[in-house]
């Protein structure tokens, strides 16, 4: 007997809206996820993360719009007839029940014979690497291992879909780090698709197959780990992705998308995200892309620099008052006078009106 994920081809939301009173939480979001896909939904604190999710869920009605498993639809089933698992925060384990009760709770609402119930329960301890601790209470063990067991817990019904809700938030920094791996692993072991809410790019970034950002309840970019890296589409998105530095700038000239800035006193190239519709730019860049050169053609006085091992990591100020973030190899000094420069292929520019 093998745990695997129901066999379906696609979930689809197809405009799911949810409304609070007169507050739009959820506006129309549309998105197929294929069997075995691993999403993430990133988005900062008040999108409509866990709205979606709760959706999702089937704890929360819809407002307008459905879901769908391959040709059924699904938004009106209650949670339980939904047959997805679901992973939170807080593990949400019954306390005084062993973690082999635990794991087998869904399989005994659903009047699984006995003999099935524990060959899948053992098999989830396994999966989760827990088998020898299968006899204690949640309490007797640590919030990672607690965390485990509701992983087991979630995927023992052999869910199609399993939603995740910041599930690693509780844990310490190192732990968090191999629980990532150990739910990236037990989802491509057992083939469900999974839904993972975060609002840190890092884990979406190392766990999801695709991306979705979320912000104000709207989709604004859905794209692999690299795209969105690599080419947020807008500036919020890119902000949110790491580009630290955020800056208003003034476009001179543009030819075949690279553009002249004038930012500050200083003249940058960069790369046009959109085609540009006036002269007020948003430019975007990583620290990492933002370096000390000899002729840079930003001057800038460095504030504060913290060395972290390999490089330093600052923060300096222009004359005319912008701050930027930027990366050395080479160790720098508060008050000194820096010359920064970027790739132009690594600004990125929009419209004003998308900052
Ligand atoms: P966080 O990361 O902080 O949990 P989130 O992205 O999960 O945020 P949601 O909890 O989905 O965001 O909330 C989305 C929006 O809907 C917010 O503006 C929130 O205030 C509102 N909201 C959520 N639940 C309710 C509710 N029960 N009643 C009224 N407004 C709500």
């Amino acid at each position: 007997m093998t745990i695997s994920a129901k066999n379906f081809r696609e979930l689809r939301l197809e405009r799911m809206r949810r409304d609070f009173g007169t507050h739009n939480a959820l506006k129309d979001i549309s998105l197929t996820i294929k069997r075995g896909e691993f999403i993430a939904l990133l988005g900062p604190s008040g999108c409509g993360k866990s709205t979606a999710l709760n959706c999702l869920a089937g704890l929360l009605p819809l407002t307008g719009g459905s879901i769908w498993v391959d040709e059924t639809r699904i938004d009106h089933l209650k949670p339980e007839d939904r047959g997805f698992g679901m992973v939170f925060q807080n593990y949400a384990l019954f306390p005084h029940m062993s973690l082999r009760k635990n794991i087998g709770f869904g399989l005994r609402m659903q009047n699984k014979p006995k003999d099935v119930i524990d060959a899948k329960v053992e098999e989830a301890l396994s999966l989760v690497r827990l088998s020898t601790q299968g006899s204690k209470l949640p309490g007797q063990i640590s919030g990672g291992q607690q965390q485990r067991v509701a992983i087991a817990r979630a995927i023992v019904v052999e869910p199609p879909l399993v939603l995740m809700d910041e599930p690693l938030s509780n844990l310490d920094a190192k732990l968090r780090l191999e629980m990532r791996a150990e739910i990236r692993r037990i989802h491509n072991m057992i083939g469900c698709s999974t839904i993972y809410v975060t609002h840190d790019q890092d884990e979406a970034l190392s766990l999801a197959d695709r991306i979705v950002v979320l912000r104000d309840g709207e989709v604004r970019q859905v794209g692999t780990p690299q795209e969105l890296y690599a080419r947020p589409a807008h500036a919020d998105v890119a902000e949110f992705m790491g580009y630290r530095n955020i800056l208003k700038a003034e476009a001179e000239s543009e030819v075949n998308g690279m553009l002249n800035m004038r930012l500050g006193a200083a003249r940058l190239s960069g790369s046009a995200v959109e085609a540009m519709s006036g002269r007020d730019v948003v430019a975007a860049l990583r620290p990492e892309d933002l370096t000390p050169s000899k002729d840079g053609p930003i001057t800038a006085s460095v504030i504060s620099a913290e060395y972290r091992g390999r490089d330093f990591y600052g923060l300096a100020r222009t004359e005319d008052g912008m701050e930027l973030w930027f990366r050395s190899e080479i160790a720098v000094r508060p008050g000194e006078d820096l010359r920064l420069g970027a790739p132009a292929d690594r600004v990125l520019v929009y419209p004003t009106r998308a900052a």
